[in-house]
């Protein structure tokens, strides 16, 4: 099958066009350009940077200046996705068969890469840019008109993400019982938490649960804190199973899940427990899980993973803090004989946590979860420390209603076209970056 590919414009287009640029310290990106590469790059075209750079015919500088302007262009947007710069050196007078929008470049090139030329696009910031696709027999884009400002407005006409089709009805409830850890780690955002009721009223819960009986729900009930700091934990539990096709699912720091509170738990009925243990050695684990004991924690959860019959599901997690991988083996060798699972994960990084670009992708969180603070409203994201993406409340609405409402339905439309940066929440967030999401293309 032969490739579609986008030739695109350097200056004015990719990076900001200070005329006959030499100097790669003063290249600079503009904005959206890495995101608009790589919704091209997932959509499967192949790129290439085709540019005029006249100022070396003219005199006025040398090959080896645009070569490293190109040098630094490409560190800045990482060069796996360009498969080729293309270049002109130039003066117009010299009539040329490569200076766009004339097409010997390309056609150089076309047998080499295979390239499908009537599906492809010339994107760029000058009418010899659209020019060069159109006289290749595909389609051009100037940016500049029809309300295409940038790369990215371009890029959004040629490509879009697949819609994600939702049910009416979410396979995972979240529930915030209560704010309170009785943990203090450095690296948690939970300590950040200032809702209040410290505590979820009784009457709050139990209306999540009983609006969604009988659904096939899989309950979470917590959110940043710690499940079993909250003593009414093993009553909520009872409450969820008198639903036949309720599940439960905890993640624990393991502490006060003593062997008592273990045997109460496997009596009720739970289906995962996963463990947050993060180190082998107690002087290290002492260090990032404060105010825990090392031996209790680990007491705790080889009670119940011996304890846990085939049907529960366990895991043993650590994070996979900075050198650490001597540790991350020994964790790994002594769980692995107790637990159903081992699992070495990168610490989560929250949306507002240091990041200063937003990301041009969809979101999978969204797609089958629900999160409810201790207050009642719902949020649209677990990760939502600071109540950025509230969508309904329980104490109002019925679960249902929040699930299928307005507000919900407006935030999946923008993140299924990849707009996390049109949402406070999500537009300084990288969840999923690495994730691959279905594209049309035109
Ligand atoms: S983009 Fe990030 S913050 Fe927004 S819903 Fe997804 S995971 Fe949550
Ligand atoms: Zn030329």
């Amino acid at each position: 099958m032969s490739n579609r590919a986008i030739f695109i414009d350097r200056d004015g287009t990719m990076i900001i066009d200070h005329g006959y640029i030499k100097d790669p310290n003063i290249v600079e990106l503009i904005p959206g350009t890495k995101q608009a590469l790589e919704m091209l790059k997932s959509a499967g075209f192949m790129l290439f940077i085709v540019t005029n750079q006249s100022g070396v015919g003219r005199g006025m500088m040398k090959v080896s200046d645009v070569e490293a302007v190109n040098a630094r262009l490409l560190q800045l947007i990482g060069k796996d996705l360009i498969t080729q710069i293309l270049t002109c050196y130039h003066a117009p007078e010299e009539n040329c068969n490569c200076r766009k929008p004339n097409t010997k470049l390309i056609e150089d090139i076309k047998l080499k890469y295979d390239l499908d030329l009537s599906n492809s696009y010339s994107i760029g910031d000058k009418d010899s840019d659209k020019q060069l696709a159109e006289n290749l027999g595909g389609k051009g884009i100037k940016i500049g008109e029809n309300n295409i400002n940038t790369l990215l407005d371009a890029v959004k006409q040629i490509a879009s993400f697949k819609p994600y089709t939702y049910k009416n009805k979410p396979d995972h409830i979240q529930i915030e019982t209560t704010i309170v850890c009785n943990a203090k780690c450095d690296f948690c955002t939970q300590r950040k938490v200032t809702r209040r009721p410290k505590r979820m009223e009784d009457n709050v819960w139990k209306k999540i649960i009983d609006d969604t009986r009988g659904w096939g729900v899989s309950y979470r009930p917590f959110l940043l804190n710690e499940p079993f700091a909250d003593t009414r934990m093993l009553d909520i539990c009872r409450y969820i199973k008198q639903d036949k096709t309720a599940k439960i699912e905890f993640n624990t720091n393991g502490s006060l899940l003593s062997p008592k509170v273990t045997d109460s738990l496997l009596e009720i009925g739970v289906d995962i427990v996963r463990f947050s243990i993060d180190g082998f050695f107690e002087q290290e684990y002492n260090k990032r899980r404060k105010g825990l004991d090392f031996k209790t924690v680990e007491n705790n959860t080889e009670y119940f993973c011996k304890n846990a019959g085939k049907d529960v599901f366990t895991e043993v997690r650590m994070i996979a803090f900075p050198n650490t991988e001597k540790e991350q083996n020994l964790f790994n060798e002594k769980w692995t004989k107790i637990a159903k699972n081992v699992l070495v994960t990168e610490l989560y990084r929250y949306p507002w946590e240091g990041q200063t670009e937003p990301l041009y992708k969809p979101c999978l969180k969204i797609r089958k979860e629900m999160f409810f603070y201790v207050d009642g409203r719902a949020t649209l994201c677990c990760w939502d420390t600071n109540e950025r993406g509230v969508i309904g409340d329980v104490k109002e609405q019925t679960v249902s209603e929040i699930w299928n409402g307005e507000p919900l339905k407006s935030y999946r439309n923008i993140l299924d076209n990849g707009e996390r940066d049109k949402i406070l929440l999500c537009s300084r967030c990288d969840a999923y970056k690495n994730a691959n999401f279905d594209m049309n293309i035109k």
